[in-house]
Protein backbone atom coordinates (compact mmCIF):
# COMPACT_ATOMS: atom_id res chain seq x y z
CA UNK A 1 0.00 0.00 0.00
CA UNK A 2 1.37 3.13 -0.87
CA UNK A 3 1.05 6.20 1.64
CA UNK A 4 1.87 10.03 0.86
CA UNK A 5 2.25 12.46 3.07
CA UNK A 6 1.46 16.08 1.94
CA UNK A 7 3.85 18.34 4.35
CA UNK A 8 3.04 22.22 5.06
CA UNK A 9 2.09 25.51 7.19
CA UNK A 10 -1.45 25.50 5.90
CA UNK A 11 -2.53 28.86 7.59
CA UNK A 12 -4.98 28.45 5.97
CA UNK A 13 -5.56 25.93 3.78
CA UNK A 14 -6.48 27.64 0.08
CA UNK A 15 -7.66 26.22 -3.12
CA UNK A 16 -4.59 25.52 -4.35
CA UNK A 17 -3.26 23.27 -1.54
CA UNK A 18 -7.42 21.50 -2.19
CA UNK A 19 -6.09 20.99 -5.86
CA UNK A 20 -2.78 19.44 -5.04
CA UNK A 21 -4.54 17.30 -2.21
CA UNK A 22 -7.33 16.12 -4.67
CA UNK A 23 -5.00 14.90 -7.35
CA UNK A 24 -2.29 13.46 -4.73
CA UNK A 25 -5.05 11.11 -3.41
CA UNK A 26 -6.03 9.92 -7.08
CA UNK A 27 -2.27 8.41 -7.24
CA UNK A 28 -1.82 6.52 -3.53
CA UNK A 29 -3.63 4.79 -1.55
CA UNK A 30 -3.70 6.44 1.34
CA UNK A 31 -2.48 10.41 1.85
CA UNK A 32 -1.67 11.84 5.27
CA UNK A 33 -1.69 15.87 5.53
CA UNK A 34 0.71 16.91 7.83
CA UNK A 35 -0.30 20.56 9.26
CA UNK A 36 3.66 21.63 10.85
CA UNK A 37 4.18 22.59 14.43
CA UNK A 38 6.59 25.01 14.29
CA UNK A 39 7.59 27.53 16.84
CA UNK A 40 9.13 29.64 15.61
CA UNK A 41 6.46 30.85 13.16
CA UNK A 42 3.64 32.88 14.35
CA UNK A 43 0.42 31.51 12.62
CA UNK A 44 -3.19 33.30 12.55
CA UNK A 45 -4.45 29.96 13.15
CA UNK A 46 -3.35 27.29 15.61
CA UNK A 47 -2.31 24.14 14.25
CA UNK A 48 -5.58 22.38 16.00
CA UNK A 49 -7.69 24.85 13.92
CA UNK A 50 -5.48 24.42 10.73
CA UNK A 51 -5.76 20.59 11.43
CA UNK A 52 -9.63 21.09 11.31
CA UNK A 53 -9.99 23.21 8.90
CA UNK A 54 -8.06 21.00 6.19
CA UNK A 55 -10.57 18.08 7.86
CA UNK A 56 -13.52 19.73 6.98
CA UNK A 57 -12.32 20.60 3.29
CA UNK A 58 -11.29 17.40 2.49
CA UNK A 59 -14.26 15.51 3.95
CA UNK A 60 -15.28 14.63 0.55
CA UNK A 61 -11.90 12.70 0.10
CA UNK A 62 -12.03 8.88 1.28
CA UNK A 63 -8.26 8.23 1.72
CA UNK A 64 -7.20 11.21 3.13
CA UNK A 65 -6.06 11.63 6.61
CA UNK A 66 -5.20 14.74 8.08
CA UNK A 67 -2.38 15.30 11.65
CA UNK A 68 -0.47 17.70 12.78
CA UNK A 69 3.70 16.72 13.45
CA UNK A 70 6.78 18.51 15.10
CA UNK A 71 10.26 18.14 13.61
CA UNK A 72 11.23 16.84 10.26
CA UNK A 73 9.11 15.85 7.31
CA UNK A 74 11.12 12.64 6.61
CA UNK A 75 10.41 11.78 10.04
CA UNK A 76 6.44 11.99 9.96
CA UNK A 77 6.69 10.52 7.01
CA UNK A 78 8.44 7.39 8.83
CA UNK A 79 5.88 7.58 11.31
CA UNK A 80 3.04 7.42 9.31
CA UNK A 81 4.76 4.24 7.02
CA UNK A 82 4.53 7.20 4.23
CA UNK A 83 7.33 6.92 1.06
CA UNK A 84 6.14 9.34 -0.24
CA UNK A 85 6.58 13.07 0.64
CA UNK A 86 4.19 15.25 -1.93
CA UNK A 87 4.96 19.35 -2.55
CA UNK A 88 3.17 21.58 -5.06
CA UNK A 89 5.32 23.79 -7.22
CA UNK A 90 3.76 27.27 -8.49
CA UNK A 91 6.45 29.33 -10.00
CA UNK A 92 10.64 28.94 -10.72
CA UNK A 93 10.75 30.82 -7.40
CA UNK A 94 8.99 27.84 -5.34
CA UNK A 95 11.83 25.71 -7.12
CA UNK A 96 14.97 26.79 -5.64
CA UNK A 97 13.88 26.04 -1.87
CA UNK A 98 12.00 22.50 -3.34
CA UNK A 99 14.48 21.41 -4.90
CA UNK A 100 17.22 22.00 -1.50
CA UNK A 101 14.42 20.46 0.39
CA UNK A 102 14.13 17.25 -1.42
CA UNK A 103 17.87 17.02 -1.78
CA UNK A 104 18.36 17.35 1.83
CA UNK A 105 15.65 15.00 2.65
CA UNK A 106 17.18 12.48 -0.01
CA UNK A 107 20.08 12.27 2.01
CA UNK A 108 19.06 11.87 5.40
CA UNK A 109 16.12 9.73 4.67
CA UNK A 110 17.30 7.62 1.01
CA UNK A 111 13.87 5.32 1.55
CA UNK A 112 11.67 8.45 0.70
CA UNK A 113 11.36 10.18 -2.34
CA UNK A 114 10.01 13.61 -2.92
CA UNK A 115 7.18 13.78 -5.79
CA UNK A 116 6.35 17.36 -7.42
CA UNK A 117 2.77 18.02 -8.23
CA UNK A 118 2.81 21.38 -10.39
CA UNK A 119 0.13 23.69 -9.74
CA UNK A 120 -2.58 23.93 -11.81
CA UNK A 121 -3.13 27.36 -13.50
CA UNK A 122 -5.77 28.72 -11.93
CA UNK A 123 -3.87 28.86 -8.31
CA UNK A 124 -0.45 29.89 -9.82
CA UNK A 125 -0.64 32.61 -7.80
CA UNK A 126 -2.27 31.91 -4.73
CA UNK A 127 -0.43 31.35 -1.37
CA UNK A 128 -1.96 31.56 2.63
CA UNK A 129 0.70 34.55 2.37
CA UNK A 130 -1.80 36.38 0.17
CA UNK A 131 -4.93 35.47 1.57
CA UNK A 132 -3.71 36.89 4.53
CA UNK A 133 -2.62 39.95 2.92
CA UNK A 134 -5.85 40.61 0.93
CA UNK A 135 -7.78 39.68 3.62
CA UNK A 136 -5.87 42.19 6.22
CA UNK A 137 -6.74 45.23 4.12
CA UNK A 138 -10.41 44.02 3.78
CA UNK A 139 -10.31 42.73 0.33
CA UNK A 140 -12.28 39.79 -0.69
CA UNK A 141 -10.74 36.40 -0.48
CA UNK A 142 -13.84 33.99 -1.86
CA UNK A 143 -12.17 33.10 -4.16
CA UNK A 144 -8.64 31.73 -2.99
CA UNK A 145 -10.52 29.61 -0.14
CA UNK A 146 -13.68 27.88 0.95
CA UNK A 147 -16.14 30.31 2.70
CA UNK A 148 -16.13 28.37 5.70
CA UNK A 149 -12.72 29.61 6.11
CA UNK A 150 -12.99 33.01 4.30
CA UNK A 151 -15.41 33.10 7.72
CA UNK A 152 -12.95 32.03 9.81
CA UNK A 153 -10.28 34.55 8.73
CA UNK A 154 -12.29 37.35 8.83
CA UNK A 155 -13.45 36.62 12.40
CA UNK A 156 -9.89 35.84 13.40
CA UNK A 157 -8.81 39.67 11.91
CA UNK A 158 -11.42 41.46 13.79
CA UNK A 159 -10.09 40.28 17.10
CA UNK A 160 -6.53 41.01 16.33
CA UNK A 161 -7.45 44.47 15.35
P1 LIG B 1 5.19 25.82 3.45
O1 LIG B 1 5.08 26.74 4.61
O2 LIG B 1 5.89 24.54 3.70
O3 LIG B 1 5.58 26.49 2.14
P2 LIG B 1 2.48 25.91 2.54
O4 LIG B 1 1.34 25.69 3.46
O5 LIG B 1 2.68 27.29 2.05
O6 LIG B 1 3.72 25.31 3.27
O7 LIG B 1 2.37 24.94 1.28
C1 LIG B 1 2.45 23.55 1.37
C2 LIG B 1 2.73 23.00 0.01
O8 LIG B 1 1.69 23.37 -0.89
C3 LIG B 1 4.02 23.46 -0.65
O9 LIG B 1 4.55 22.39 -1.38
C4 LIG B 1 3.57 24.56 -1.57
O10 LIG B 1 4.45 24.73 -2.65
C5 LIG B 1 2.23 24.02 -2.03
N1 LIG B 1 1.32 25.06 -2.47
C6 LIG B 1 0.94 26.17 -1.81
N2 LIG B 1 0.09 26.92 -2.54
C7 LIG B 1 -0.08 26.26 -3.71
C8 LIG B 1 -0.81 26.52 -4.91
N3 LIG B 1 -1.53 27.64 -5.06
N4 LIG B 1 -0.74 25.61 -5.91
C9 LIG B 1 0.01 24.50 -5.77
N5 LIG B 1 0.74 24.20 -4.68
C10 LIG B 1 0.71 25.06 -3.66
Amino acid sequence: MATAVYPGSFDPITFGHIDIIERASLMTDRLVVGVLNNPSKTPLFTVEERVEMIRRAVSHLKNVEVKSFYGLTVDFARQENATIIVRGLRAVTDFEYELQLSQTNRKIAPDIDTVFLTTDLRFAYLSSSIVKEVASFKGDIAAFVPSFVEEAVLKKMNKEC
